[in-house]
């Protein structure tokens, strides 16, 4: 298959040729049709990284966002910073030619954003896309920088990492309690043990369940 054949934008296309990718990954091609449904289904994919999985969840992210709505619409949690902020690197190079605002949620004492040079909170205020860790993300919401009611998609990326600090998978399930209830919910895991398998469950209630 191309991307082409699974209807991705033409702004999006734009942006992975110009990664130099000119076609999905086998994980891409299976889990991009299911992800991008209409209505939404809530997901849970088993597979390595290397495989091409940030990109299948971040299209399907950028696939949902309505860009004339200026509030949060994606929102994507990561075990570590490290993580997140690779995440954002993969985000900020597929929407090349969007107009998406995005933030990342990770703790640091720069008031300043690294990539825009606007203060944290107006960023956040605008941010159609957010990736972030569990803590951060969860405080932002709690002192309202941050607005869970539009919320479209909410993905957590490698939950079994997750579940390796409880506090992580506990807010973790927290902040998926306070997503709309017509929100998609997808998790990705490398590894599908049974401590992993009861967490998804519970995260991503009815999905749709792949591995690769
Ligand atoms: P991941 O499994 O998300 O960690 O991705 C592994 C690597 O594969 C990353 O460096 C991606 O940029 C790259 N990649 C993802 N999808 C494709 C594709 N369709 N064609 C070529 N490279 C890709």
């Amino acid at each position: 298959s191309t991307f082409e054949d699974l209807k991705l934008n033409e702004n999006l296309l734009k942006g992975i040729y110009d990664m130099g990718f000119s076609k999905p990954s086998k994980i891409q091609a299976k889990a991009l049709p299911l992800l991008l449904k209409t209505p939404p289904q809530n997901m849970i994919g088993q597979s390595q990284s290397g495989t091409g999985k940030t990109a299948a969840f971040v299209l399907t992210m950028l696939s949902r966002i309505d860009y004339d709505l200026k509030s949060l619409q994606a929102l994507c949690l990561a075990p570590s910073r490290e993580l997140a902020r690779q995440i954002m690197v993969e985000v900020l190079k597929m929407a090349k030619y969007t107009k998406v605002m995005t933030a990342e949620a990770i703790r640091e004492s720069n008031i300043k954003s690294h990539t825009t040079g606007k203060s944290r909170i107006e960023e956040f205020a605008e941010a159609q896309l957010v990736v972030g860790t569990p803590g951060t993300v969860y405080d932002l919401f709690r002192k309202r920088i941050i607005n869970k009611n539009t919320v479209k998609i909410f993905v957590l990326d490698e939950a079994d990492n997750m579940l390796d600090q409880q506090a992580l998978g506990d807010q973790s399930i927290k902040i998926k309690n306070m997503m709309p209830k017509d929100c998609q919910i997808v998790l990705f895991s490398a590894t599908y043990s049974k401590d992993v398998r009861s967490f998804a469950e519970r995260f991503a209630p009815n999905a749709n369940q792949f591995s690769l």
